[in-house]
């Protein structure tokens, strides 16, 4: 008899790393998709009694990180979550977790032994422990209940996910429990973005004016282009319907170059008019824009191309874009001004701003937002504080444009108060750029209607 005998440790170890790499993530060691899907579905029917939880976890922009950062950021902060999970839960037979893509992590755990805030300082703690980052990447948690032990695994990661994509579209760090809601919205949500590429092409996305009023002379100086979706039936679908989605999916600034584009055209054929050629537009700028676009680049580009003066662009700025790169878009800030274009700070006092933020930036115009006056019972409170601000732009020599100015008696303290422009449904809705050249020619104000011995009153538009 003869016996062959070799050393196959080598083989086995190779076959076992192999099935080790098959369903494990090597940047973090721990299981990737098919080893978490594979591992969780174990756990499940090994503790047939447990009432379950998915977990799963993502970071907003965590492509922007890479970017800005470099793949090393990135990487280290989802090798630090890996190293997390398994201190936290690598011992206990009862739960799975993994890296099931990028930036996205899942976790089956029971009910019982889960604390969603602990969890969420626990990430927070290691995203801060990352130096050098100055970049506010959100934290988004999403958890669904497992009903029925029999689900997918892959639905269970989907529903968690969308709760977690819920959170994504506010400010903050944070969790969101799954419920049945949300995947009807998710459905329309996609609805819009798949239509959308085509509506811009089609020309369906256009801007209507809304006009700005100068206190002192009442005459029409010009209009904020605000952007509607005008579907080819009619309907009108408002920005609020769809800019959050295109923020969320990284598209807006699409749709705001669109409408860049569009308020400079009309800027172009107003030019030598006898009615129009005075007037300005203000257009919006997204928070996103700033990642997405060379706006110093964009801007220059299309008054250059349109061939239309800088100072009848306005460009209105929130604090938010600052968030993120404040000393980038200072710099931005100060370019486009010294190029020519006139820059308002957006929704001051609307929670979004701060007195640093007027001091950093040297803006042009400021823009007040009445809705934060109005959702108080304390006029009187209101009123000193508006004066204030007011009083405060002036010392600082930026006129100011009150917005959400809806009746006379509002039109009658602002003045008195010294504001110096106002935009709001008093004067006019957004309207469409025909309507909003029939109605204002030459600074002057047509009524849409007369009231019976009311001449040259607009107040009956607002509502
Ligand atoms: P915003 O820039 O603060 O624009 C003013 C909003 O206030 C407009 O809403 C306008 O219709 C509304 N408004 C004006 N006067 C009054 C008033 O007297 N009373 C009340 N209650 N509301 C008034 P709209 O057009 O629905 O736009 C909402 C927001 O969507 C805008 O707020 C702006 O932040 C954003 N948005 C609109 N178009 C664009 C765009 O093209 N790009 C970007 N990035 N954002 C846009
Ligand atoms: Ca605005
Ligand atoms: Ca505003």
């Amino acid at each position: 008899m003869y016996f062959l005998i070799s050393d196959c440790t080598q083989d086995q170890k190779n076959m076992d790393l192999e099935h080790f790499g098959t369903m494990h993530d090597n940047l973090t060691g721990i299981y990737n998709k098919y080893g978490f899907y594979r591992q969780a579905r174990r756990v499940m029917e090994e503790n047939p009694g447990i009432p379950y939880l998915m977990v799963c976890l993502n970071f907003s922009d965590f492509k922007l990180l890479n970017g800005l950062y470099g793949m090393t950021k990135g990487n280290e902060l989802l090798m630090r979550v890996g190293s997390m999970l398994r201190r936290h839960y690598g011992t206990d037979a009862r739960t799975a977790y993994g890296r099931i893509r990028a930036d996205r992590f899942a976790m089956l755990i029971p009910e019982v032994i889960f604390d969603p805030d602990a969890y969420l300082k626990t990430v927070e703690t290691i995203m801060h422990g990352l130096a050098a980052i100055h970049f506010d990447l959100q934290i988004a948690v999403g958890i669904c209940r497992v009903e029925d032990n029999r689900t997918p695994i892959s639905i269970l990661c989907d529903r968690a996910f969308l709760a977690a994509s819920v959170l994504k579209t506010q400010e903050s760090n944070g969790y969101v429990w799954y419920s049945e809601h949300m995947m009807s919205e998710k459905i329309r949500d996609r609805a819009i973005l798949s239509r959308f590429s085509d509506a811009l092409g089609r020309g369906e996305v256009q801007i209507y004016l809304q006009a700005q009023v100068a206190a002192d002379s009442r005459r029409v100086i010009g209009a904020e282009a605000l952007s509607r979706w005008v579907c080819d039936d009619g309907r009108v679908i408002p920005p609020a319907m769809f800019i959050p989605i295109l923020e969320e999916h990284g598209k807006i600034w699409q749709l705001d170059y669109h409408i860049w584009e569009l308020a400079c055209s009309l800027l172009k054929s107003w030019q030598g008019s006898e009615d129009f050629a005075d007037y300005s537009i203000s257009v919006n700028i997204s928070v996103k824009d700033i990642y997405y676009l060379d706006l110093y680049e964009v801007f220059t580009h299309l008054v250059d191309e349109y061939k239309i003066d800088p100072a009848k662009l306005e460009l209105e700025i929130t604090e938010t874009v600052f968030m993120d790169k404040p000393k980038e878009a200072i710099l931005l800030i100060q370019r486009l001004k010294e190029y020519g274009f006139r820059i308002a700070i957006d929704d001051f006092g609307s929670g979004y701003s701060s007195l640093s933020f007027l001091k950093d930036i040297q803006a042009d115009i400021l823009k007040i937002d009445m809705g934060f006056l109005r959702k108080t019972e304390h006029q009187e409170r209101s009123r000193i504080i508006l004066r204030s601000i007011v009083a405060l732009a002036r010392e600082l020599g930026m006129p100011t444009v009150v917005e959400g100015v809806e009746t006379s008696q509002q039109v009658h303290d602002l003045v008195k108060i010294g504001c110096d422009i106002f935009q709001g449904f008093y004067f006019s809705r957004p309207i469409p750029v025909a309507d909003f050249e029939t109605r204002f020619r030459a600074g002057e104000i047509q009524p849409l209607r007369r009231k019976s011995g009311a001449a040259g009153n607009v107040e009956e538009e607002a509502e």
